[in-house]
């Protein structure tokens, strides 16, 4: 299996994110591969790591004082076996291709494992919507959709959100589609819920996280009720995340953005969790706000340079990854451990590096990896398509109770593969197994295309 790491590497030696997530899932699959001959004969790694299709555009656009702006556009459709491209788009300065192709990679073996029939894509760009005014994000969004439109479409490829973009820009990007297309369909999710969103998407992410965190500590006789739980970011997935927390009876406690962290000790309840979500979506605020209004919480700046995230160092039982990828290093794990977190569910996509995954194996921690904890998100997505098709919209019971059945079914997929391949309760080895296993028998009966 190292030959297709090094295959990845050598191909394109720019794009660590991209050889971390094809390495974590490679390390898993290997008992599979060698019950299953066919899978080898059949290239089917060296087919899984390539995209099916790579579009990278230009997006000019002009700013409120008139000047030309460029940014990168990109779109990766990497795997249709199991249904049209699904997956988010990304718009934040580090986007580049390493990074969405990594995005696509784990959402192929997500939305296998989320029971509806979505391949899996992820594109974004290099823009930051962060200090644009809504002109600016406007102007962008249409410039972008202007070339995205011809590769995109209901039955082909469907983008959500990710980072950055969020139902203001749907909203312009969809606006966009249906006037080059002459044509309302549901080609975005994501979209508002007076023209064709589904209750409970934006709370998909964060509720599946927990859900996802409840089932684990379900099957070992336990419950969320009066956990303390760090969370970080303080975007779509972490505010619903601390709001299903505190539902199901938690305590979170933190949360943060790309320039520090919030630490309130004394718990984040409805009222301030209620600031917090008006701060970040509607003032578009930074968090350090927070504790102007609540004096009794500390805010530490984040430094770049620093070895660990004063976030991870706090005592805590739950830690719900919320903002980015590899958020979480070797030390950040050993002090969750060390204060006492012995279960980590991640909203974000790979928001632990390789060494910190490794301690929590070491150390028992209950580790429901991103690909099966956050794929409440696509999962909802999936449930607005099926809501689009039919010209019909669910109660927001009915989307909960089918988010509720599908998060447990991953759960349950997850650890039952990992019991069949001799990994009893590792969930990160058994939701790569049950979703590769999906996707690569649905590419062996369509013959290598
Ligand atoms: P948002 O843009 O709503 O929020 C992102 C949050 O993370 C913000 O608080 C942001 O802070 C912080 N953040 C972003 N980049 C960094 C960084 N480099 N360092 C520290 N903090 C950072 O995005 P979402 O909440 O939608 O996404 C969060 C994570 O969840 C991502 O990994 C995404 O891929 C994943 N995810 C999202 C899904 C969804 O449905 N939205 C579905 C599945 C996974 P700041 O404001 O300073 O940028």
């Amino acid at each position: 299996m190292t030959e297709i790491l090094q295959l990845v590497k050598e191909k394109d030696p720019a794009q660590p994110e991209f050889h971390q997530a094809v390495n974590e899932v490679v390390a898993s699959i290997k008992p599979v591969l060698d019950q299953n001959p066919e899978y080898r004969a059949a290239k089917i790694m060296e087919r899984l790591v390539e995209p099916e299709r790579v579009i990278l555009f230009r997006v000019p656009w002009v700013d409120d004082r008139g000047e030309v702006q460029v940014n990168r556009g990109f779109r990766v459709e990497m795997n249709s076996a199991i249904g049209p491209y699904k997956g988010g788009l990304r718009f934040h300065p580090s986007v580049n291709l390493g990074i969405l192709k990594f995005l696509a990679f784990e959402q192929v073996f997500k939305n296998a494992l989320t029971t509806l029939p979505m391949g899996g894509g992820k594109g974004g760009s290099d823009f930051d919507p962060k200090g644009k005014s809504d002109n600016e994000v406007m102007r962008f969004c249409q410039s972008f959709m202007a070339e995205l439109f011809r590769h995109i479409g209901p039955n082909t490829d469907v983008p959500a959100g990710d980072i950055g973009v969020g139902a203001r820009e749907i909203g312009y990007l969809f606006g966009m589609y249906k006037k080059l297309r002459n044509e309302f369909t549901g080609v975005l999710t994501g979209k508002s819920l007076n023209w064709g969103g589904s209750l409970i998407r934006p709370e998909a992410t964060g509720y599946g996280a927990v859900y996802f965190a409840a089932e684990m500590l379900n099957h070992k006789g336990d419950s969320l009720e009066g956990k303390t739980s760090l969370v970080s970011g303080s975007g779509n997935v972490a505010q619903y995340t601390m709001e299903k927390l505190l539902d199901l009876g938690a305590r979170p406690v933190s949360f943060s953005d790309s320039t520090g962290v919030i630490y309130d000790e004394a718990g984040i309840d409805r009222e301030k969790l209620a600031y917090l979500m008006t701060l970040k979506n509607v003032r578009r605020g930074r968090v350090k706000e927070y504790v102007t209004k609540y004096p009794e919480a500390v805010y530490t700046e984040t430094d770049p340079s620093a070895d660990h995230n004063p976030l991870w160092d706090h005592p805590a039982d739950c830690a719900f990854p919320s903002a980015t990828q590899n958020e979480i290093n070797a030390k950040d794990a050993q002090n969750l451990v060390n204060n006492g977190v012995f279960l980590v569910s991640e909203g974000a996509n790979m928001p632990t590096t390789p060494n910190g995954i490794k301690l929590y194996h070491e150390h028992k921690v209950l580790y429901g990896p991103g690909k099966a904890a956050n794929a409440g998100g696509v999962s909802v997505s999936g449930l607005e398509m099926t809501q689009n098709s039919q010209r019909l919209n669910w109660t927001r019971e009915e989307v909960d109770n089918r988010l509720q059945i599908i998060m447990k079914s991953i759960h349950t997929a997850a650890l039952d593969a990992a019991e069949q391949y001799g990994m009893p309760g590792n969930y990160e080895a058994g939701a790569n197994i049950a979703g590769f296993v999906k996707v690569v028998d649905a590419m062996i009966d369509q013959g290598v295309v």
